[in-house]
């Protein structure tokens, strides 16, 4: 029997008033299955607005619900990773991209003795801010608001969910923990070296390039525009294909790709637990805080890190700047700075909650927001629908 469930009489907090027994319940948990590096939940600095603890979901879990169930995070389902709609159904959309870098993430964290519930969190909020067609979107969008301040994805992610998600009464936002805010922030301002960050933060960092390079190699495959055969000298795909062929002979092409791509993740996934598993035993931080004030860092080892870098610049030559994604990339661009500008002209076409908004913001910086928050699908319907052809 599982000794940990709350349904055991003396661990269940009495009311739900009870903060304190709540949380003891969590780091009782934690402490046992967590490592001592892992953030744990009773160091939490906690939340701008004071919340009581929930009688049942540590605060990372109720981080993790809160974005799953934010219009931000729907919406990711109606957003391009790197193929639009019309190119067929098969490939990732924003959203499918965001689980599978919280389950790999989920899965090196479990390995290593990490927190689940605080790196799900941070995977599932790490592409909220996203604007519609992917970063050829934000490209625009940042052009469009150089005047006043540009924008970011990964700073859009903040706003939303410090100001824009407003489905508490008691608070602006999603009211999330500092840790939170903190691995957000961090990726909205990774130039800035004196900022550290939790062990959780910097995998989910590595968990996001783990599964891209995995799922952008799949869906290209899929869609016709590279062939196995192109990719076979990239130092990476050589090893995994080797792997295939060991397990497997004469399979067809549709599962040699998937095989090769199973492969992709999972070699990718075992090199980085092993090589930082080792790194951690032999540091032996004792604290989250130890760990994240060291030079330690969640990464790949240098030859692997090398040929990611190789399959990278494969993907960026071949796939991302294929001519049919190039054409798309600056019709949808268009379209954003042609509605950027017809906004900025007549800010009565904002619906009237965002001119609210652009009262506090300005019209700009509320343009700019109110089209980061689109689906692809919304984008062009609100194109046809403001007659801009
Ligand atoms: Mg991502």
């Amino acid at each position: 029997m599982n000794t940990d469930l709350p349904l055991q009489s003396e661990r269940q907090p009495k009311s739900a008033d009870d903060s304190s027994e709540a949380i003891g319940w969590i780091d009782q948990r934690e402490q046992r299955v967590l490592a001592p590096f892992a953030m744990h939940s009773r160091n939490s600095h906690g939340r701008i607005h004071p919340e009581q603890e929930h009688l049942y979901r540590g605060p990372f879990q109720r981080d993790r619900d809160r974005i799953l169930h934010s219009w931000a995070y729907r919406r990711l389902s109606g957003k391009m990773q790197v193929f639009t709609g019309e190119m067929g159904d098969y490939h990732r959309t924003r959203l499918t991209h965001t689980q599978e870098v919280a389950t790999i993430a989920r899965t090196i964290g479990r390995a290593l003795g990490l927190n689940e519930d605080l790196i799900e969190a941070l995977a599932l909020m790490h592409d909220i801010g996203h604007p519609p067609y992917g970063h050829a979107g934000e490209d625009a969008l940042d052009e469009c608001a150089k005047e006043v301040g540009g924008f970011s994805h990964n700073q859009f992610a903040l706003t939303i969910v410090q100001e824009l998600e407003i489905v508490y009464p008691q608070f602006p936002g999603l009211n999330l923990t500092m840790e939170v805010l903190a691995g957000q922030n961090f990726r909205a301002d990774k130039a800035n070296v004196e900022l550290d960050r939790l062990l959780e933060v910097q995998l989910v960092d590595a968990a996001d390039s783990t599964a891209y390079d995995a799922h952008d190699t799949d869906d290209a495959l899929k869609l016709g525009l590279v062939s196995i055969d192109e990719m076979a000298e990239l130092s990476l795909i050589k090893t995994c294909l080797q792997h295939v062929a060991k397990k497997f002979t004469a399979l067809d092409d549709s599962l040699r790709r998937t095989a090769l791509v199973h492969q992709l993740v999972e070699l990718q996934v075992t090199q980085l637990i092993s090589h930082c598993a080792g790194q951690l035993r032999q540091r032996g931080f004792t604290s989250a805080l130890e760990a994240m004030s060291s030079n330690f860092l969640i990464e790949h080892a240098d030859e692997l890190s090398e040929q990611k870098r190789e399959l990278e610049r494969f993907l960026y030559e071949n796939v991302y700047r294929h001519p049919h994604l190039v054409a798309i990339r600056k019709t949808a661009q268009d379209r954003l700075r042609r509605m950027f500008d017809a906004f900025c002209d007549n800010p009565e076409l904002f619906p009237a909650k965002y001119q609210r908004r652009a009262e506090s913001v300005g019209v700009p910086r509320m343009a700019v927001e109110y089209l980061a928050g689109m689906t692809d699908r919304f984008c062009e319907q609100t194109y046809e629908q403001i007659a801009l052809d």
